[in-house]
């Protein structure tokens, strides 16, 4: 499942399914934070300062089953410290769990046991701003708005300057195909306007989130193969988007887990192996199954 479909799920079991909402993930949260048993505390707690280089999160003995499948563990006794800084892969089969770990680590749902921790502060203490605002999201369907590239980035953080869109269009490697559209970065984007591939939806998705600059960044990376060129680009625009900060990613593709600072390998629900790639594939257990059968191996040029 991924972040969006995540949202729109969570949102259908409290709202029903006629009052569903096919919109932007934000509006979707500003709804569901209304009609949701997700509230913000009365008296919320503020975030202690926090390290330069991001936030850190902590899981403890986390278990999770979704309302509409209370006999199903969904996350299973799950227990993980995340470092401020650090860059941390989650693998793991279809329906491991996941996308389910980012929609607890958003407050979609709050686990039956356990408790998750940002910069030390249990999150159901926190505002749900506050929580929000720390975490961006790049997600696997980036939502392309129906208005043109500058105002498709700007989404990302509103105020923020043309200047400051271009300087994070470059980094996510988005400038140079803005520039060539008909109108640059006024050229309107969406279904009636420019229709993008892939691989540069991804990087409208990766300027948005540098423009949040957020201290944690939950990356769900396309399981889509994307051209050579393509794929080189959303590397390094990834690349760009994890400095400086904590990153989490749903990892598909070799590269990404091969840089990753630690591997979190998932199954039915429960963390089974954690090690760096290299490790795990000396460790000849499920990672090295997945490795040799599911990672784009794409070779990436220098
Ligand atoms: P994939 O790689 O296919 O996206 P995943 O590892 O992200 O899989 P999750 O989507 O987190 O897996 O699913 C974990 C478990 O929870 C699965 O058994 C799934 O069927 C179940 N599940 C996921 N979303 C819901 C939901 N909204 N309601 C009920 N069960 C769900």
């Amino acid at each position: 499942a991924s972040i969006v479909a995540g949202a729109i799920g969570a949102l259908s079991e409290v709202m029903g399914e006629a009052q569903r909402a096919a919109g932007a993930t934000e509006r979707l949260l500003e709804l569901m934070s209304v009609k949701s048993k997700i509230q913000s505390p009365v008296t919320p707690l503020a975030l202690p300062p926090r390290a330069a280089n991001g936030a850190a999160l902590t899981l403890n003995d986390v278990m999770f089953s979704y309302p509409s499948r209370p006999e199903t563990n969904s996350l299973d006794h799950v227990s993980l410290d995340i470092q401020p800084g650090e860059t941390v892969a989650v693998v793991g089969p279809s329906g491991a769990g996941k996308t389910t770990l980012f929609q607890l680590f958003l407050r979609f749902y709050d686990p039956q046991h356990g408790s998750i921790k940002l910069d030390g502060v249990d999150i159901t203490q926190l505002d749900l701003h506050t929580l929000r605002d720390a975490i961006g999201i790049v997600p696997q369907d980036t939502i392309i708005f129906s208005a043109n590239a500058m105002e498709n980035i700007r989404y990302g953080r509103a105020g923020a300057t043309d200047e400051e869109v271009i300087e994070v269009a470059k980094l996510a490697a988005a400038h140079e195909f803005i520039e060539r559209l008909p109108q640059g970065y006024q050229s309107f984007l969406g279904e009636r306007g420019v229709r993008l591939s892939g691989g540069q939806r991804q990087r409208i998705a990766i300027a948005r989130a540098l423009l949040k600059n957020p201290p944690l960044l939950l990356l769900d990376e396309a399981t889509s193969a994307l051209d050579a060129e393509s794929e080189r680009l959303v590397q390094s625009a990834l690349e760009a988007a994890m400095v400086g900060r904590t990153t989490v990613i749903i990892a598909h593709r070799l590269a990404t887990v091969q840089r990753a600072d630690r591997i979190i390998v998932m199954e039915d629900g429960k963390i089974v192996e954690t090690g760096t790639h290299a490790s795990l594939v000396a460790l000849g257990g499920i990672y090295a199954n997945l490795a040799a059968l599911q990672f784009h191996n794409v070779h990436i040029a220098h």
